[in-house]
């Protein structure tokens, strides 16, 4: 395809994106703020360790999974360093208020399993439950990468019904209801709002095999950027876009911070559409409905991290997430700012490429609502004030409490602490709030939350989170999704398809 696309961006939509059209002959040119590429890849390096921001769990990888199909297609897959979460437990959880830990394990029936070890009397219902959560899925060509038929598609009837209601519908155990619903701050989930099958597709990628970055995210950032030069694309970096011109009601080029302008035939928004609006020239050139409609779909909550650099030789590395939660009945409040903090949160060891006995390092992630933070949104890093530093190093003590709870010893493995807050994160994606998972969301108004790739200009798409799904296992999806808009219906399914069957 002789054509062009400027795509604003370089996180994990615009570099997926952005790979897969350079592979069908599209001269691409990435543009990214920061000064490396990767976005939620990012990594950033503190007290000698290497940290991950944005990625620390993945799903889809494992052989036949249908992220791998995507990398094995564009030939990236042996250039990535992964570690398999497991093999037998993928996930542990800690419930303080009764103190007892809960094995997750890999497989559909070792998960049934795993559970009915402590909930013997709901074995039937587990394994009712999980036939409901594979259904839906079934359910789902884009999860399969299968080329689309049908142009409305038909899913089943717990598809859109409110993730707690899906999982009470199944099971009668009030504990049990909680425990399945630990994952729930991944997807930013709210009861009453999120769709089963946001919940579905995340316990199916799990289930199947999660695994996770070795040596840091960030490397497969680089493979995604080396594999857009070598097939004749650009990625610029440490630049942002600032402008986007239109004319006839076209995309025509962007200009950045440092007064570059790109041109393209086409031009692709991989970032918070929010952000994106107000850098065109002429914002009349999408409806004022749309773009309103856009702004006001409320955002995913945040995430306060630890990075934590362990003494050496102090803590063992752990093969699996592990997951520290308050109480069974405070499972579905992550997102609020009045029911106390941290209600929970997920620890993990991330592996290095050679990883011994002991970890290294340990990576916090505690579900947080921009409310907390709200007082300093209109502050920019290293400005915040004594206070904020003074507020982040009481939250790292509450962590640092609760991790003592588990491990009595705890706080002699650590040698020093990292903080980043919702601040932060909304300040290095771009992203409002700080939200962990884009667009919020919602089965009572499908429409607010399932953004079109396409626009009302023809030349102008959408990629990303706050498309569809968020994560490793969605955004390349849509990517995807992204792509075709451009290079026709099923094009790159046909194409993903066709190289596995050897044409
Ligand atoms: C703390 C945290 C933990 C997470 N953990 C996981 C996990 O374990 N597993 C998982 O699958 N997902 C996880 N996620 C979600 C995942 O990181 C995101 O869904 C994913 O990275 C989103 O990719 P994206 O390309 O849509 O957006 P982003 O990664 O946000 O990329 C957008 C890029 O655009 C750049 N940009 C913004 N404005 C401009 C501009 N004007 N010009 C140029 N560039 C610009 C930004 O700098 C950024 O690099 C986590 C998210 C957070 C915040």
């Amino acid at each position: 395809m002789n054509k062009s696309a400027v795509i604003v961006g370089g996180g994990l939509g615009g570099l997926f994106t952005g790979a897969i059209l350079s592979k069908e002959g599209v001269k691409v040119t990435v543009i990214e703020k920061n000064a490396t590429v990767g976005g939620g890849l990012q990594s950033f390096s503190r007290f000698g360790e290497i940290f991950d921001t944005g990625m620390h769990v993945i799903g889809g990888m494992n052989p036949g999974g249908n992220i791998r199909r995507i990398c094995d297609y564009l030939g990236i897959t042996d250039r990535m360093h992964l570690k398999e979460i497991g093999p037998e437990t993928i996930d542990l959880l800690y419930f303080a208020e009764d103190k007892r830990f809960y094995r997750i394990a890999k497989g559909r029936n070792e998960f049934v399993e795993s559970l009915a070890a402590s909930f013997p009397d709901q074995r039937a219902n587990l394994v009712k439950y999980m036939d409901a959560v594979y259904k839906i899925v079934d359910g789902m060509d884009m999860f399969f990468l299968r080329p689309v038929s049908d142009f409305v598609p038909v899913h089943s009837g717990d598809f859109m019904l409110p993730v707690d209601s899906f999982i009470a519908k199944y099971i009668s155990d009030a504990h049990l209801r909680s425990v399945l619903a630990y994952a729930n701050p991944l997807y930013g989930g709210y009861p009453g709002k999120t769709p089963a099958f946001i919940h579905a597709l995340l316990t199916v990628l799990y289930v199947n095999g999660p695994n996770r970055f070795a040596g840091g995210s960030y490397l497969f950032a680089e493979t995604l950027r080396d594999f857009i030069e070598k097939h004749g694309g650009e990625v610029v970096v440490g630049d942002a876009v600032v402008r986007v011109n239109t004319e006839n009601r076209l995309v025509t080029s962007v200009i950045t911070r440092k007064d570059r302008e790109f041109k393209a035939d086409f031009c692709i928004c991989a970032i918070y559409p929010g952000s994106f609006f107000p850098l065109l020239d002429d914002a009349s050139v999408l409806p004022k409905s749309y773009r309103t409609r856009l702004d006001q779909i409320p955002v995913s909550y945040s995430a306060f991290t630890l990075s934590i650099k362990l003494k050496k030789n102090s803590f063992r590395y752990m093969d699996y997430s592990a997951y520290y939660m308050g109480r069974y009945d405070r499972i579905w409040d992550f997102g609020r700012s009045d029911a106390g903090w941290p209600l929970g949160f997920m620890y993990m060891t991330p592996p290095e490429i050679e990883q011994g006995e002991y970890a290294s390092k340990m990576i916090v992630t505690a579900p947080m609502s921009w409310d907390y933070v709200k007082r300093w949104e209109d502050t920019c890093v290293g400005h915040r004030g004594k206070d904020y530093e003074e507020w982040k190093r009481m939250c790292a003590e509450r962590i640092l409490d609760c991790m003592t709870e588990i491990y009595r010893g705890f706080r002699d493995c650590v040698e020093a602490v990292n903080t980043a807050s919702p601040l932060t994160i909304r300040d290095y994606y771009g992203i409002k709030e700080g939200a962990m998972c884009g667009y919020s969301k919602d089965c009572n108004n499908m429409i607010l939350s399932q953004v079109p790739v396409v626009t009302k200009v023809k030349n102008l798409f959408l990629t990303g989170q706050n498309c569809r799904l968020h994560g490793f296992g969605g955004v390349p999806l849509t990517a995807i999704n992204t792509c075709e808009a451009i290079l026709g219906r099923n094009y790159v399914l046909d194409k993903i398809n066709g190289f596995e069957k050897g044409l």
